[in-house]
């Protein structure tokens, strides 16, 4: 553990986990790595190139040479509010089309994109505890193991048969509390990152789960680690990072712990809301303004046909209906003041329970199945947690399984949900997670494998009309939980994140739409400029709700008394475009040009017929002068390549 007192800020040491070769090498991490890209997501970035140059383009994300690395950045386990995020990054399997797909005009094969995913929680923070600011893991184990960093040694154990259970006839790992619960008792005081039964059965759009509900959501994290025959991460330690100046690192921080706390107290402010109602404050806003909003109009209905419904039946699932189960706060290590999450209890019926509060991305998307049962939804976000599934990609996959259901397309493969069938959507989420099913193991796949199997035989009309009904074609993540229909800045932002389409987390664009901002240049501008900033976030191990300016003078003076790094407002800024650049790059050599960031879902050039943007859909012809307008700020070719 020498060279950690060596480093500030940072422990100073990657672990390199060969799991073919069952081998790990502790080294020194590269400075220069850390002041170019930060840390976290940037530094994640550098290290999957290093390893995607060497390769080659990754055609099989589930092979063995898919990389995944684990870790935090800087700011991590320091006294900084909502400093606990960490960061995952790999090849994802869900931001994919590998095979010729007739459904997508002028069609290019897309191998996975690089990906990115952000949780908090406890894990992050013990692992740099541990010793460790990044575990880099290559190959697959010839048998079920897991890792363990104590106190800095990281060392492969064979996976204990307790870990495992028997379902439907195929072997797999216990819900992700059982097992979060099971290594607690291995190793005492330690947090645990680990793969569900949905990862260990190759569901494209399995996470990973730490510490029983914060997940490495979006893109395919535990189906990676699935295929690498990786069960789980536990870490445990106690020794904290060193202060290049901790004398004014405890002053400065204090000072940012004021602006935040203002922020928070501000009612004009929407952190003023986040103690209360989380993330669920959006669902009003999204339906009828409420919050600081205009008129709303936007909350998803029917796979994305609608942003409006009966408001009677809105009631149902509000963000007042959330409320009235919402108990204590539940948040991430390190937060402060904002404390988004809270726990939530449904007293009767058939889904009783405990567990958190849902967020609105999830609550959103299960509207978007017409589901009006706030205690379904409660119960399905705990099942998620428990199997393994990203909520979001789960609701849009089955937004348009209800619809392929409605049409008659599903009928081969068995009892598909329809809309509002919270009881089939359960069971559906069962099938997926455990492939119990024909209908599971093909939802479980990617939307193009889905398309073909679905239209297998049919006409070319009915191929057209299955290809219809799935927003997730193309190698989509699924749009979040803003119709993007209504908004021309936020489709750009989804069609462009460097994770895949539909991720609404690198750029965010209702307020400035909602107050005006429309033209087609200052939407592009805007766009890059968030997904710049996203990736610095990202990159200091903050969460998307932290309220500081993370590029003006009394941050940058207080993340150089931490790391002793003197950045110039414009210095990390140039950072964040660097990897962000980085990304995109890799995204290129896997395949990812304006053919992908083009594609628009047929569906959604069908107006929305009711609600504040009734009338509206995705202009084809405007977003590609968004889509111009955002290469060139980007400094990129026209058909969206790095130069
Ligand atoms: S605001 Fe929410 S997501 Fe952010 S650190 Fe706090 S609990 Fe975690």
């Amino acid at each position: 553990m020498s060279e950690a007192k060596k480093t500030t800020g940072y422990r100073g040491r990657w672990a390199w986990v060969d799991l073919t070769d069952r081998t790990v090498r502790v080294e020194p991490a590269d400075p220069a790595y850390g002041r170019d890209y930060v840390g976290g997501r940037g530094l994640q970035a550098r290290l999957m190139a290093d390893h995607l140059e060497r390769t080659g383009p990754l055609q099989d994300p589930l092979s063995p040479l898919n990389r995944v690395v684990v870790g935090s950045a800087a700011l991590n386990d320091t006294a900084v509010a909502t400093a606990g995020r960490g960061s995952c990054s790999f090849v994802g399997t869900m931001a994919r089309s590998p095979r010729p797909a007739a459904w997508v005009p002028g069609h290019k094969p897309v191998y996975g994109l690089l990906t990115h995913s952000s949780a908090g929680g406890l894990f992050p923070n013990m692992l740099k505890r541990a010793g460790f600011d990044q575990v880099v893991i290559d190959g697959r184990a010839d048998r079920p193991v897991r890792l363990e960093a104590v106190e800095g040694t990281l060392r492969i154990v064979d996976a204990e048969d307790e870990l495992f259970e028997t379902v439907q006839g195929r072997r797999v790992p216990r819900a992700a509390s059982l097992i979060t619960d099971f290594l607690a008792s291995r190793v005492k005081g330690g947090s645990t990152l680990t793969v569900g039964p949905a990862g260990w059965n190759l569901v494209d759009f399995a996470c990973l789960t730490a510490d029983y509900h914060r997940n490495f959501g979006r893109g395919g994290a535990g189906a990676v680690f699935g295929s690498k025959n990786l069960v789980a991460v536990t870490a445990y330690g106690k020794e904290a990072v060193a202060y290049a100046d901790a004398e004014a690192f405890k002053r400065l921080g204090q000072d940012l712990d004021k602006l935040i706390k203002a922020s928070v107290d501000d009612p004009n402010r929407t952190a003023s809301f986040r103690p209360t109602t989380g993330t669920t404050w959006w669902l009003d806003r999204a339906f009828n303004g409420r919050y600081l909003g205009a008129k709303g109009g936007y909350l998803p209905w029917h796979n994305f046909d609608e942003g409006s419904f009966d408001p009677g039946d809105y009631a149902k699932v509000s963000t007042d209906a959330f409320l009235a189960i919402s108990g204590k706060h539940s948040v991430c290590n390190k937060c402060r003041h904002i404390f988004c999450t809270r726990s939530a209890k449904v007293d009767a019926g058939p889904y009783a329970g405990e567990g958190v509060r849902p967020e609105f991305e999830t609550i959103a998307l299960w509207i978007n199945c017409c589901i009006l049962d706030r205690d379904a939804i409660f119960h399905l976000n705990a099942l998620c947690n428990e199997l393994g599934v990203d909520t979001m990609t789960f609701g849009s996959v089955m937004a348009g399984a209800m619809e392929l259901a409605e049409k008659g397309f599903l009928a081969k493969f068995g009892e598909a949900p329809k809309f509002g069938d919270a009881a089939g959507m359960v069971r559906t989420l069962k099938d997926i997670a455990y492939a119990s099913t024909p209908l599971g193991r093909l939802l479980g796949g990617h939307s193009d494998r889905v398309i073909a199997e679905a239209a297998a035989g049919a006409s070319a009309a009915d191929l057209a009309a299955v290809a219809y009904c799935l927003t997730t074609a193309y190698g989509g993540l699924g749009y979040a939980g803003i119709n993007p229909k209504a908004f021309p800045g936020m489709f750009t932002a989804y069609g462009t994140s460097n994770r895949g389409r539909g991720d609404h987390t690198y750029a965010w664009t209702i307020q400035a739409e909602e107050g005006g901002l429309k033209d087609a240049r200052d939407l592009a501008a805007y766009v890059a400029e968030g997904q710049g900033g996203k990736a610095l976030v990202d990159s200091l191990g903050l969460c998307d709700f932290f309220t500081g300016d993370i590029t003006a003078e009394p941050f940058l003076s207080l993340y150089g008394a931490l790391t002793g790094t003197a950045y110039t407002p414009e210095s990390l800024k140039d950072c964040g475009r660097r990897i962000y650049a980085l990304e995109r790059r890799m995204n290129n050599l896997q395949g990812r040009d304006r053919t992908y960031d083009a594609y628009v879902a047929p569906k959604l050039k069908v107006p929305l017929g009711r609600g504040a943007h009734q009338g509206r859909a995705v202009d084809e012809a405007f977003y590609n002068s968004v889509l111009d307008a955002y290469y060139a700020a980007w400094g990129w070719s026209r058909d969206g390549r790095v130069l």
